[in-house]
């Protein structure tokens, strides 16, 4: 115990903390962000000190935040401490501005990435994480594994004066209407995706599709890649098990809708003001 101590009188290592403990991140009772500070104000990570790892930076432009961002999976441990709590990452994110955003969520994938890549795929050896890069390497057969990225496209459709929103079967209780979206399958460009996604969940055919923006959206590992599209056909017939239901809305009568934080927040805002301007 003694030298766990010293080693945290000598830690140098201050900046912001992304502390996740099961399925949750750790944060100061009552703040809405994550912690920052001196390692020795985490009495609880005591036990974890080397297994902090240091968030490797994206581009400059990106890294907003000039201190670094340090990350510890405690697993399955939780922290007992009174002053602290555990919430969920989507409770987290929607308080957030964009950058907190991509940090948090750029932590919370690391994470996930390590929890499932323990043993190589390849050979079923253990594997060790590489320390420059994002990466865990198998020392038995050489194989190196990245972060998985899922590409997912997401669609705002207009026809007119009205704007097509979808409450999915698993966001029936919130009653929330959204933009559609799917994953891109392999072998499948971007826009081959937002038809067939779009054709699929209500039935309806696209046209004109113009790229609008993208959003990292760590559940667990997506990148929402945004376009904008006019209808081009057909009747809305939602698909079963997947969407509950499926209308056009006119602006001045819109239902419950995503905050402006995520990326269908903002593609709903851009159509509304596409429509206005026709
Ligand atoms: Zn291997």
């Amino acid at each position: 115990m003694m030298i766990k101590q010293n080693m945290t009188q000598l830690d140098t290592r201050a900046g912001h903390w992304v502390i996740v403990s099961k399925e949750r991140i750790i944060i100061r009772k009552g703040e809405k962000t994550i912690p920052s500070g001196h390692v020795s104000q985490f009495n609880f990570l005591t036990s974890y000190l080397e297994d902090v790892h240091e968030l490797p930076p994206l581009s400059p432009d990106t890294d907003v935040l000039n201190d670094p961002v340090y990350v510890v999976d405690m697993g399955a441990e939780m922290v007992q401490e009174e002053e602290w709590e555990a919430v969920p990452l989507r409770h987290l994110l929607y308080e957030q501005q964009t950058i907190i955003f991509s940090v948090i969520g750029r932590a919370w994938q690391y994470v996930h990435f390590l929890r499932t890549h323990r043993f190589c795929g390849k050979c079923g050896s253990h594997t060790e994480r590489v320390n420059w890069e994002m990466a865990v390497h198998c020392h038995r057969c050489h194989h190196r594994s990245y972060p998985r990225v899922s590409p997912c496209i997401i669609v705002a459709i207009h026809n007119k004066q009205a704007l097509l929103l979808a409450k999915g079967v698993r966001h029936k209780e919130a009653n929330m209407y959204s933009t559609l979206a799917g994953f891109v399958e392999s072998g499948e460009s971007l826009e081959e995706a937002v038809h067939r996604e779009v054709f699929e969940e209500v039935g309806v055919k696209v046209k004109n599709l113009q790229y609008f923006d993208s959003q990292p959206w760590p559940f667990p590992h997506s990148i929402m890649v945004g376009f904008i599209a006019e209808y081009a056909g057909g009747d809305i017939r939602c698909q079963e098990n997947e969407i509950d239901d499926a209308q056009w809305f006119k602006p001045d009568a819109l239902p419950t809708i995503p905050p402006r934080v995520s990326i269908a927040g903002k593609l709903i805002e851009e159509t509304l003001s596409i429509i206005e301007n026709q």
